[in-house]
């Protein structure tokens, strides 16, 4: 059987396989493809035991991404609805004037309030083909949203390499013959699991270490790129150093995981459900930039380049409070940093590493898999 084939038959019963010979012309999406296939194999550079991994599009309404390991082969699929979604929102904030005035000339833009592609059908986040496109006039703009819209996407794909890299779809496939997804466990898989004992706050580490790869692999190919392109690439003109590469990068984050939704943490439990709710991954992710940048940097430019991940989700608040999708209900991530309850749900999320490594790490291909907390 082909990869295409596999990967078909892998993603069967969450929508299979997309064809993007459906859609006419299609060359962005292809572009896509072979820049993560690319991005997985630098992965492989540095982790040599990974497995064989094809990547490729799938046809589901409510799955974002998926990945499972079968008979030694990685897969990875991402929802081609996740793809326009995202294109969608990044290509209209960006195309209003007034609006994320720092990047480009925002006066070049439309003045028409900006109307999403996207419905809420419930609870479940769809596409809706009938509203119209819109792209900025800008060039520069043009360029932004593009490059938000790949950060979030990459983002996205690591997040599920992560999963297979770091033995969670190995641990989950072993204990479960019919190889569910993390992303979108039946309430039968998930019993199956707590039977042995992998109970939410397990899964919910999981997660928390799926992010975690994510993040420190974007940096780490931010890093690469400011070190081996020249000064006359085009993103380098548009992005020349780290303050701007974190704005960037944050904004485009925080509006992926703001279309999982936000959580009000006097109505949140946070011992419920497989992944942590948006906010709670969003304020990890932070701490995991903190952290990058401490290990790197000295304490004042840690200092300095702390707020440049607030201003990136403060920009991303205020595209969400002028689109017509998310006008109400949409809560402050910085008082929600303050919630007792979701502090303290992460520190048992960080402690809980130390039961999920030993149970994971045998079906790890991660050549250093992040050590114990003390
Ligand atoms: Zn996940």
């Amino acid at each position: 059987m082909s990869n295409q084939e596999l990967f078909d038959k892998a993603f069967k019963k969450y929508g299979g396989r997309f064809d993007l010979k459906l859609l006419s012309p299609y060359p962005y999406m292809t572009d896509f493809l072979n820049e993560t296939r690319l991005a997985i194999k630098i992965v492989k550079e540095h982790h040599p035991a990974l497995p064989e991994i094809y990547i490729d599009f799938i046809d589901n309404l409510s799955l974002n991404a998926g990945a499972m390991v079968i008979d030694g082969k990685g897969f990875i699929g991402i929802n081609i609805g996740t793809y326009f979604l995202l294109l969608d929102f990044f290509n209209k904030v960006f195309a209003k004037k007034g609006l994320l005035e720092s990047f480009g000339d925002s006066l070049q833009e439309s003045e028409d309030e900006i109307d999403l592609s996207i419905r809420l059908n419930s609870g479940t986040i769809i596409f809706d083909p009938t509203v119209k496109e819109k792209v900025p006039n800008d060039p520069s703009r043009q360029f932004w949203a593009s490059f938000c819209h790949t950060l979030s996407m990459h983002f996205l794909v690591y997040h599920e390499l992560g999963h297979i890299l770091r033995g969670h779809c190995g641990l989950i496939g072993s204990l479960n013959g019919n190889e569910p997804i993390l992303e979108a466990l039946s309430n039968k898989e998930l019993q199956k699991l707590r039977y042995n004992g992998i109970d939410a706050l397990f899964m919910q580490t999981c997660e928390m270490d799926a992010d975690s790869f994510a993040t420190n692999r974007s940096f780490n190919m931010f890093g690469m790129f400011m070190q081996n392109s020249g000064q006359d690439h085009p993103i380098k003109t548009s992005v020349p150093n780290w303050d701007s590469f974190i704005t960037i990068w944050t904004f485009a984050i925080y509006v992926l995981h703001r279309f999982y939704g936000f959580d009000n943490p006097a109505e949140t439990n946070y011992r419920e459900g497989t992944h942590p709710p948006p906010t709670q991954r969003l304020i990890m992710i932070m701490g995991n930039i903190h952290s990058i940048f401490e290990g790197r940097f000295s304490r004042e430019q840690v200092n300095r380049d702390f707020p440049t991940v607030l201003k990136g989700f403060e920009l991303a608040n205020q595209c969400f409070s002028a689109s017509n999708f998310f006008s109400n209900g949409l809560g402050s991530i910085y008082e929600t940093t303050k919630n007792i309850e979701l502090f303290n749900n992460r520190e048992e999320l960080f402690k809980n590493w130390n039961n999920v490594k030993p149970r994971v790490q045998p079906f790890s291909f991660d050549s250093d898999h992040p050590p114990y907390v003390t």
